[in-house]
């Protein structure tokens, strides 16, 4: 049991590491909503592109908004 936790905390921060930086080199995700049909015209989640950012590029540009508005 020990072996299994220290192995978790030596594994998540370059899990997080490599999930940040799929999101910087692709942000955009498919639309789980119309990914089935491909591309939905009448689509609101992605408004019809077909593409969503993913969570981690919105907490990207949420910091990064943050950070600019507390720099300003
Ligand atoms: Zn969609």
């Amino acid at each position: 049991m020990a072996n299994a936790i220290a192995f978790l905390i030596v594994c998540l921060p370059s899990i997080t590491l490599s999930y940040i930086v799929v999101c910087l080199i692709s942000p955009w995700g498919t639309c789980t909503r119309c990914r089935p049909g491909g591309r939905n015209r009448t689509c609101r989640a992605c408004n019809g592109s077909g593409k969503r950012p993913r969570l981690g590029w919105q907490i990207y540009v949420y910091l990064r908004r943050l950070h600019r508005d507390g720099t300003r």
